[in-house]
């Protein structure tokens, strides 16, 4: 089962979240039908919505974006403070090989920007990006955290595909210091940090989030909440038309004149809603 925990090194003032969401980056992989490259990407990127999501409260979502003029053009992903997510990338059937044996996600993802939206409810949108700095996200979210919101962090993300293309390994994890933390701390950590293990090897050891960061901070961890992550999509007829709505009434015009019902497909789910000329028309009534 997919999870995540998140806690504070006992009596210091060091934030740890880790993830390992293998079934949900697989359940992705099988809905988008991605080649490795994709899959590792959007894998990367579903863990680190999973990390940032743990900073949310009741009910909000945050949304990473990552657009890029390399072939995988743009991933997303969307994680909610329940921790279901969902995910897209743009062009699925993208694979570029390896780099130092790791997939090439980098090169796939190109130069480009990596866009965080908070989605806080009640309609409020906070939106902020930062330029990529190399196109394997884990170190652009880091930047982003640092540079965007000002928190101090280290971010590290693994996706681990099979030769037949299925994903054996999928997760994360984040540390974040405060004003509070003792230099002492930061000191340590950076240490530590430089010689840890890679995420996906850890999970595919057989280490649960707790372990891992254990493992990687090697202190002992006051664990805060502990969460299931699932693959989920709130998609409903009423807001695919919604989406109708932003193509114009020019574009819906020429829809209604072609008199066939149209099939709309939700980009997280692949879901597949009918809209009837009928329904066409009420909508461009009501525009
Ligand atoms: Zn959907």
């Amino acid at each position: 089962m997919d999870e995540v925990v998140k806690g504070l090194i006992e009596n210091e003032h060091v934030l740890v979240v880790a993830t390992i969401c293998t079934e949900t980056v697989e359940y992705a992989r099988k809905i988008h039908d991605t080649w490795p490259t994709a899959t590792a990407a959007m894998g990367r990127v579903i863990a680190g919505s999973v990390l940032l999501a743990s900073t949310l409260k009741d009910k909000q979502k945050i949304m990473i974006q990552i657009k890029g003029d390399g072939p995988l053009s743009e991933v997303v992903a969307e994680a909610d403070s329940f921790y279901r997510v969902r995910a897209y990338v743009k062009r699925p059937h993208i694979y570029m090989g390896l780099k130092n044996e790791k997939i090439d996600v980098g090169r796939g993802v190109g130069k480009g920007f990596l866009n965080v939206i908070r989605d806080l409810g009640l309609r409020e949108y906070y939106q902020s990006s930062v330029e990529l700095q190399t196109g394997e996200i884990a170190r652009d979210l880091a930047y982003y955290l640092n540079v965007s919101e000002q928190i101090p962090s280290a971010v590290s993300l693994g996706v681990y595909v099979e030769p037949d293309n299925s994903v054996k390994a999928a997760g994360g994890f984040m540390i974040q210091t405060m004003p509070e933390t003792r230099a002492e701390i930061v000191d340590f950590l950076e240490r530590k940090l430089s010689q840890t293990q890679s995420t996906s090897s850890m999970i595919l050891q057989g280490m649960d989030s707790l372990q891992i960061l254990e493992e990687v901070v090697g202190l002992p961890i006051e664990v805060l909440q502990r969460g299931t992550v699932t693959y989920f999509c709130p998609c409903t007829k009423d807001r695919v038309i919604n989406a109708i709505v932003t193509l114009g009434r020019e574009e819906i015009q020429k829809m209604i004149e072609e008199g066939k019902t149209v099939d709309v497909e939700c980009y997280f789910c692949k879901k597949k809603y009918e809209v009837t000329v009928e329904e066409l028309k009420i909508l461009l009534r009501e525009i």
